[in-house]
């Protein structure tokens, strides 16, 4: 199979990019900055111990399609771009939020073991649950 956009079930944009990785096919939407996988069925061990480690808010939000599919917000991590994340309380107090990375100094490099780039926090950005895409601009990703 080839990668290719799909409709996107939780947010219902065409936006939804279907891909494989070691061979489970995995669906990340860059409308709803959602993603799930077919292993990600609601009431399975994986859902479960998945969610053991997860921050409430994920839980909160999560989605579950007619397939029984369970859908999470994404992280976003591009090491020389930045961050994109859920951030909020609640499933009625949530958005997204944007940190850049800039280059570290060379006294920074000696400290963060070599390390190129940082996050900013001064760069810290909120968006609304809609803005995903605009997110993933803020940090330079699209
Ligand atoms: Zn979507």
């Amino acid at each position: 199979m080839e990668d290719r956009l799909v409709i996107c079930s939780h947010c219902g944009s065409n936006a939804c990019y279907e891909h494989k990785q070691q061979g489970i096919t995995i669906l990340s939407c860059m409308g709803c900055g959602f993603t799930t996988n077919e292993l990600m069925i609601k009431d399975s061990e994986l859902v479960k111990e998945t969610e053991e480690v997860m921050p409430e808010l994920y839980k909160d939000i999560k989605f579950i399609d007619d397939q029984n599919q369970v859908w999470y917000p994404t992280v976003i991590n591009i090491k020389d771009k930045g961050t994109v994340f859920v951030n909020g309380t609640n499933k009625d107090n949530w958005g997204w939020a944007g940190i850049k990375a800039v280059e570290t100094t060379e006294e920074e490099k000696k400290k963060l073991k070599g390390a190129t780039h940082k996050s900013d926090p001064k760069t810290l950005m909120m968006f609304s649950k809609e803005q995903f895409d605009d997110a993933c601009h803020y940090i330079g990703l699209i």
